[in-house]
C-alpha cells in the first residue's frame, strides 16, 4: 500500500539539522505514525513521502520554510520577572504557554535572564534551521473510521 491521501503511515526517522547533530529520533520507540494528508507532520516532509511503501527508506531535506518557518524577531520579547510569579527558579531553556493578544495561545522559551526582565522566544525551537530527516517506512494502513473523523492517528 502507497502512502497516499487518507492512509496512516507510520515512519522510522532521524532529524538531524545543518551541523548533523540528532535533534530527535524515533529509535527506540514505537515508529511516528500520521494521518497521511492531514497535516499532522511539516509539509515537507509529508509531500517526500508520499507515494513510499513500507520498507522504503529516503532521505529528505526540509527548507525552514517548509519545516517550522523562518524565524520571527517580533516574536522575541522581553517580560517583566514578575510575570514569572509563583515559578522557584527561572532558568534560560524553560517553556511556558503564554496568551497572545489575539487569544492564541504560544509555547514560548525562556533565553536570558536579566535583573527584571526575562527575554522569552515564541518561536518553535527549529524555525529557521533546514531539516534532514531520514526515514524508513514501517507500515501503510487504512485509517479505522473513528482516525478518519477525527483527522489523526489513535494508536
Ligand atoms: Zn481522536
Amino acid at each position: 500500500m502507497q502512502a497516499a491521501e487518507n492512509k496512516v503511515v507510520s515512519i522510522h526517522y532521524t532529524l538531524t539539522d545543518e551541523q548533523g547533530t540528532t535533534l530527535d529520533s524515533s529509535e527506540g520507540r514505537e515508529p511516528l505514525s500520521y494521518l497521511h494528508g492531514s497535516g499532522n507532520i511539516i509539509p515537507g516532509l509529508e509531500k517526500a513521502l508520499e507515494g513510499k511503501t513500507a520498507g522504503e527508506k529516503l532521505n529528505v531535506k526540509v527548507s525552514a520554510e517548509d519545516g517550522y518557518g523562518e524565524r520571527n524577531e517580533e516574536l522575541v520579547q522581553q517580560v517583566p520577572m514578575e510575570a514569572f510569579q509563583g515559578v522557584d527558579n527561572v532558568e534560560p531553556g524553560m517553556q511556558f504557554e503564554a496568551q497572545a493578544p489575539d487569544g492564541n495561545v504560544l509555547r514560548v522559551t525562556v533565553t536570558e535572564i536579566g535583573e527584571e526582565q526575562v527575554t522569552v522566544d515564541a518561536n518553535h525551537p527549529l524555525a529557521g534551521h533546514e531539516l534532514n530527516f531520514d526515514v524508513e517506512v514501517a507500515e501503510v494502513r487504512e485509517p479505522t473510521q473513528e482516525e478518519l473523523d477525527h483527522g489523526h492517528v489513535h494508536e
